[in-house]
């Protein structure tokens, strides 16, 4: 069919899109002053327009020849397209203001519940769940983006409105109430098109050439069904008169075939990921391809000859190319400026959102013979190579030690002598009861970081403080009569980030802030290097609680996987590579704490979920480093010294073999919802040690009654044998307030208690 529109002037240069918690934090500070109703909505408003206002005019002024907008979100781009499309489920239809509507969805209020929040792909970054109902009618409320693109366009910006697309949208969704299966909501994508359909013409009209919609879910495995409607929504969006120019953005991998689907629909561009996928091969000679040559996840610097190089294979195929990052630098910090203490090696080897900008400018300079940035080019061949040989990156004694590894050093001695062994070693009662770690994080425990940091007080100070806090929770815990005690953690800033700061290899920021959710921002550490274990960690306040008891204080580490979960990675090795070198220290670190006398060693894992592939054939290597990693770092105990873990975030599902294949003495896990099914699959992968699904859930303040707690037990002893289970909350205590916790926590003892005499009547 001959085209009846001509093709839009495709573009050279650009980004996915860009941060939005403002280069120091001001959405974090204003959204929470808004909703503590310190500020008004248009003071919140007129943030929101000059955050918006200076992005663009940045983007513009680097270089870019299309420049994403509307990806600045008060919360999440989800939500934001939920709300664009009308889906706002009825229970706050009574929320009149949109805005608050919006943030109820978000957060809740005191009456109704939020929207779930999960993670998006295998980021940190979470977003909403939209509920779709049968009953939900699609609508399209266009006015805030259309005013956006006009003033955009005004204001002499080459705008490409940046939307996340309909299939996404639809799989991303879940649909509310029970009886509807989870897959047919795709089946409604009819109804979303020709919302979308007028939405294009209605960018169009106020100016923007290009429409980049977001299809993130293109990369993971998708069934014949799912890319006919692909082939169906494209075909009708690109067969619109009077649209821009439609750029679907797949990101995070490989979208495989459903490339040539696209392409066929008659589109006029596509983003591809050519850093954590391949160059295609598909014919995309009608298209012009966005290549993501700058990663938009990590924060290293670009190798200029690696991403010509990819350039000039892209070319090879598609009609025209532009540079671009792989995804969204919504995953990066946004400036390396502020890191004015760091030293000018490393910054050197870095780049942030901004510097990321920078690169993408002068690589299509490079390409296109724009002269453009070729200093900055120069630049980076010279710290690529620096960094490809330098000493602090490259040390041969961690390398000779992983060389050392043998089989044997991830294997323990059999679990069934391990258990009868540690049975010895502490007569815990039948469902013994335990935490997972943190106790709450007090305001005097955060001010004494605070002024240790500010040098208020000193280490010494600082010291007795934590040293005083510790004994407090100890006190508490032998008075409420649990079994197994922890030392609540109040040294520790972040279960990363501490272990970051004291192992070599890697580097911490001051502003290297990247938005988790909503206003919450996290700031993760940068591994650059091999990785080793100058001191230990641990080892002083987990000595030191156990004095205090004649009770086990279990030790408390962060497992290899986490680690590398929740930080930056370095690029120049396999992850498992790194995640051997972690593990080792951490073995270390159990090492020295078996030693000073600590039995039991929980290593928690709540990220080993997350880094789950996004495509199914890469799930098996990944899964099997993981547990070897995670191995490694347990397995320098002795018979008598118990292991345990905890993982969070539900949906075992798929891991629930790698679960067991950890081999952990005992797994403690965020379960309180669907405790059952889960248990019972364990069962079924062969795991037959000490299990503790969490029996209630921290993270409502909601003190829960001992009955409620009994039956939850009752109910786990229908999945469990008794002697496997244990007792304990279903995460870590830090983020709960203690006249939450204290009572909370006796419940649970009490509801041990009376369980425990069931089991002992039976007998
Ligand atoms: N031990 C950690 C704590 O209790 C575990 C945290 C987590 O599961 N994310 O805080
Ligand atoms: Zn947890």
């Amino acid at each position: 069919m001959p085209k009846t529109r001509t093709s839009p002037a495709p573009f050279t240069a650009t980004v996915l899109g860009y941060p939005r918690i403002g280069p120091r934090r001001e959405l974090k500070s204003a959204v929470e002053r808004y909703w503590s109703g310190k500020i008004d909505q248009a003071e919140l408003l007129s943030l929101a327009d000059s955050r918006r206002i200076a992005d663009r005019r940045s983007l513009t002024a680097a270089g870019l020849s299309s420049v994403p907008v509307h990806t600045f979100s008060f919360y999440d781009q989800v939500l934001d397209t939920a709300a664009l499309l009308g889906v706002v489920p009825d229970r706050y239809a009574g929320i009149a203001d949109p805005l608050d509507r919006y943030f109820a969805m978000a957060r809740g209020t005191a009456e109704l519940a939020p929207l779930e929040m999960t993670k998006w792909f295998d980021t940190n970054y979470h977003y909403l769940v939209p509920e779709i109902a049968d009953t939900t009618s699609f609508v399209l409320n266009a006015e805030d983006i259309v005013a956006e693109v006009t003033a955009a366009v005004a204001d002499g910006t080459p705008a490409r409105p940046v939307i996340l697309g309909p299939i996404s949208f639809l799989l991303l969704s879940k649909p509310a109430g029970s009886s509807v299966a989870p897959s047919t909501l795709l089946d409604r994508v009819d109804e979303l098109t020709p919302l979308y359909a007028r939405l294009l013409v209605q960018l169009a009209e106020a100016g923007a050439q290009w429409v980049q919609l977001d299809e993130p879910c293109l990369v993971q495995d998708r069934t014949t069904v799912e890319l006919d409607a692909v082939r169906h929504v494209y075909s009708a969006l690109a067969g619109a008169v009077d649209r821009p120019g439609i750029l679907v953005a797949t990101y995070f991998g490989d979208p495989g075939s459903a490339l040539p689907v696209l392409v066929d629909a008659g589109i006029d561009g596509v983003a591809v990921d050519l850093v954590y996928g391949p160059v295609p091969t598909a014919d995309l000679s009608g298209v012009l391809v966005v290549a993501g040559v700058v990663d938009g996840r990590n924060i290293w610097r670009t190798d200029p000859d690696r991403a010509q190089d990819l350039l000039r294979q892209v070319q090879q195929v598609c009609g025209a190319v532009a540079v671009s990052t792989s995804c969204s630098l919504l995953h990066v910090p946004y400036s390396l400026a502020p890191e004015t203490g760091m030293d000018a090696q490393l910054k050197s080897w870095l780049a942030f959102a901004e510097e990321k900008v920078g690169e993408v400018a002068a690589l299509a300079g490079e390409l296109f013979g724009t002269g453009v940035g070729a200093e900055l080019l120069m630049a980076s061949r010279a710290a690529v190579q620096d960094r490809r040989i330098a000493e602090r990156v490259h040390r041969p004694w961690v390398q000779a030690q992983l060389q050392g590894i043998r089989p044997e050093s991830l294997r323990r001695p059999d679990a069934t002598l391990r258990r009868s062994l540690q049975a010895a070693r502490y007569a815990l009662p039948a469902l013994p009861t335990t935490t997972i770690g943190s106790f709450p994080q007090t305001p005097q425990v955060r001010k004494a970081r605070a002024d240790l940091v500010a040098g208020r007080i000193d280490k010494a100070g600082y010291e007795s403080q934590m040293r005083a806090e510790i004994a407090a929770v100890i006190a508490l815990q032998e008075d409420i009569g649990l079994d197994v005690l922890v030392h609540g953690e109040p040294e520790r800033n972040d279960m990363v980030q501490y272990f970051a700061e004291q192992l070599d290899g890697f580097a911490t920021t001051v502003n290297g802030w990247v938005q988790s959710y909503g206003s919450r921002c996290v700031r993760p550490p940068i591994l650059f290097g091999d990785v080793s274990r100058p001191q230990p960690m641990t080892l002083s306040w987990s000595r030191y609680a156990q004095t205090l008891t004649a009770k086990p204080v279990k030790g408390m580490l962060t497992g290899p996987v986490t680690i590398l979960a929740w930080s930056f990675v370095r690029d120049d090795q396999p992850l498992g590579e790194t995640g051997r070198q972690v593990a080792l220290a951490i073995r270390a670190e159990t090492v020295d704490l078996e030693r000073a006398g600590i039995g039991i060693i929980q290593v928690d894992e709540p990220a080993l979920r997350e880094l789950l592939p996004l495509r199914q054939a890469d799930r098996a290597h990944y899964l099997q480093w993981a547990v070897d990693a995670f191995r490694l770092a347990t397995s320098g105990v002795g018979v008598t010294t118990a292991v345990h873990t905890h993982l969070c975030y539900s949906e075992f599902g798929e891991i629930v073999g790698a679960i067991n294949d950890l081999d952990a003495d005992v797994t403690s896990v965020e379960a309180a919802r669907s405790h059952l099914e889960f248990l019972h699959d364990l069962a079924g992968a062969g795991y037959r040690r000490g299990i503790g699904p969490g029996v209630y859930d921290i993270h409502s303040p909601r003190v829960p009654g001992t009955e409620e707690i009994a039956d939850a037990l009752r109910l786990a002893l229908k999945a469990v044998p008794a002697e496997h289970l244990w007792i304990n909350p279903d995460c870590g205590l830090k983020t709960r307030r203690p006249e939450e916790v204290e009572p909370a926590l006796r419940n649970m003892v009490a509801a041990a208690q009376i369980v425990r005499e069931t089991l002992t009547a039976r007998r």
